[in-house]
């Protein structure tokens, strides 16, 4: 399952209580370039990887997708997901080009996109999470136009209004699915 959606719409925050109610389910960690956050932990949010090690498992043909994101790289260990692929669920959350690669080498993945309720809103998220600043905000902003023209080639969109209905909704499409 791939959940799509612009920065700050709350997709690491639906994916963490997915998680909770799916225990058989595992979240897919990516690599990637940009430097970690406060509190990221290598190996749990982010494999952080440099530049040059990057490129070599681009050649290594080591992803399922990557695509090139506000100057760096992220991309999807195969490996990983093919060994976590055998004991449950694998829910990726990435940006909408990656996603689609996915669905191209992998039709059976579900793709579903979170929404804001409204602009004003994401960008309230953004800002109220406190970890980029205005100029990061106004860049992801601006992909998030871009971002959600996409929806209509997603499986399913959803609204992350309230989170609680949202994560539900998450869940029931798991259900359904499966
Ligand atoms: P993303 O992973 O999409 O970049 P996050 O999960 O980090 O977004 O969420 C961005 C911010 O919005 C966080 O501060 C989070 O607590 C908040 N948030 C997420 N979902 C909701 C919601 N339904 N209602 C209000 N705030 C939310
Ligand atoms: P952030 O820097 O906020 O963690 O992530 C920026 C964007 O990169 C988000 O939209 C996130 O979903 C996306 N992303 C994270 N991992 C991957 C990945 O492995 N592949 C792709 N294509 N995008 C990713």
């Amino acid at each position: 399952m791939v959940i799509s959606g612009p920065s700050g719409v709350g997709k690491g925050t639906i994916v963490k209580e997915l998680l909770k109610l799916r225990p058989n389910a595992s979240l897919s960690i990516s690599c990637t370039t940009r430097a970690p956050r406060q509190g990221e932990v290598e190996g749990e949010s982010y494999f952080f990887l440099t530049k040059d090690a990057f490129e070599k498992a681009i050649a290594e043909g080591g992803f399922l997708e990557y695509s090139e994101h506000f100057d760096n790289y992220y991309g999807t260990p195969k490996a990983f997901v093919e060994s976590k692929l055998e004991s449950g669920d694998v829910i990726l959350e990435i940006e909408v080009d990656g996603a689609l690669n996915v669905k191209r080498v992998m039709p059976q993945a579900v793709l579903i996109m979170i929404a804001p309720p409204d602009r004003e809103t994401l960008y309230a998220r953004l800002k109220g999470r406190g970890t980029e600043g205005e100029d990061v905000i106004a860049r992801r902003m601006d992909r998030a136009d871009y971002e959600l023209g996409k929806s209509p080639l997603y499986d399913y969109v959803i609204i992350n209004d309230d989170l609680k209905t949202a994560v539900g909704e998450v869940e029931q499409i798991l259900e359904k699915e499966n």
